[in-house]
């Protein structure tokens, strides 16, 4: 088959030295190069390309862009043609066929409504339970969760429900300790370009949940993916949850055409976030609906059901049976699509282990 070349859109004019840099490099790095046809800012480079060829060359002055990847796939990157990537944790499957739902606290504040919530919103078909125990406060002054304890209480309501976890890691000291309890490590908004996290991540062996930085671009968002998959975890999922704009009708704004975009460029799974998309109740469940028929592989939804008592984020909180809504809406979109809506283990387990060693038993719940 054709070697496909990569292709540079250079500065003209170019000075000497940046066209000794771009010339020496394309040696470096093995291509054979040459400008195409009538033209002095475009380059050809043919040879065979390595995830880190594209950022080499972007980190030349005398490059304005890197038009074509050519060979040098990132490894965020679908191949041509390839297939999705499917992450599963204890029967809860994100990809290909499969979407699933999470849903959960914003924090875990009292292990009674964590218990309370996790088993209303499993009824309701969520697969993974959410909740932070240590939360990424905009104001140092603010709730910032509850630490260990609320580790602590994650992993008793899991062993009670048998729901998979997924909380916020902050710090790359915590990965340990988080990990010792989570199924999937959730990487906040305000941490993505987080570089020693994701690095530390990386080395992890359990998926991990990234947020796009409230003013990440897309290439900015999965080049923070590149970080963990580089590690050797390839277990990553996107989240779009809402990029800062200038309208605050919303509290953010959710990025329909980056999920759908997400679907094509990358085989990760891309799930949405409307609760902090939205950040008030009555338009998450549109903005779900709006993710799912975008091509999302699954929701993340802060649920709970008496949002005055919450220390974070209870504007946005949707009830029980606007959940119940949400979910019902998700099936039907996926049905649509000929996806399925994925549903965890529900046999309650005593570890903290997932997948393979995880039990398989799947009965069927009722949801509608
Ligand atoms: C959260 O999930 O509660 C959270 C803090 O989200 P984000 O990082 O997207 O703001
Ligand atoms: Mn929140």
């Amino acid at each position: 088959m054709l070697e496909k070349p990569m292709l540079l859109r250079l500065r003209d004019p170019l000075t000497e030295s940046e066209r000794d840099s771009i010339f020496s490099l394309c040696k470096e790095l093995g291509y054979s190069y040459q400008f195409r046809a009538g033209s002095k800012e475009l380059l050809e480079l043919t040879g065979a390309g390595a995830p880190s060829h594209r950022s080499l060359f972007e980190d030349l002055t005398g490059i304005l862009s890197v038009v074509d990847n050519g060979q040098a796939r990132e490894l965020n990157m679908r191949s041509v043609g390839g297939p999705d990537l499917v992450v599963e944790v204890a029967g809860a499957r994100f990809g290909g066929e499969w979407a699933g739902l999470i849903a959960g606290p914003c924090a875990v504040e009292r292990a009674d409504r964590l218990q309370s919530i996790a088993e209303r919103v499993q009824a309701a078909g969520a697969c993974v339970l959410r909740g932070g125990a240590y939360k990424p406060r905009t104001s140092p002054y603010s709730f910032r969760g509850l630490g260990e304890a609320g580790l602590a209480m994650l992993a008793e309501t899991r062993t009670k429900t048998g729901l998979p976890i997924v909380t916020e890691v902050l710090d790359p000291r915590d990965v340990e300790t988080v990990g010792a309890v989570t199924d999937i490590f959730q990487v906040g908004s305000r941490s993505m370009a987080n570089a020693a996290l994701l690095t530390e991540l990386g080395k992890a062996n359990k998926p991990v949940l990234l947020k796009r930085g409230m003013s990440a671009t897309v290439r900015e968002f999965l080049l923070a993916a590149e970080y963990v998959l580089m590690g050797g975890n390839e277990q990553v999922l996107l989240c779009e949850r809402g990029v800062r704009s200038f309208d605050n009708v919303t509290r953010n704004l959710l990025d329909v055409g980056a999920i759908a975009h997400l679907k094509r460029v990358t085989h990760l799974p891309v799930l949405a976030d409307p609760s902090h998309a939205a950040g008030r109740r009555d338009l998450v469940r549109a903005l779900a609906r709006a993710s799912m028929a975008a091509g999302a592989d699954g929701l993340i939804i802060e649920v709970h059901p008496d949002p005055g008592e919450v220390h974070s984020d209870g504007a946005q909180a949707v009830s029980f049976e606007e959940f119940e809504r949400i979910s019902a809406d998700a099936r039907a979109i996926l049905e649509l699509d000929g996806r399925r809506l994925s549903q965890a283990d529900v046999v309650p387990r005593s570890d903290s282990t997932s997948g393979a060693g995880a039990q398989k038993s799947r009965p069927s719940l009722k949801v509608d």
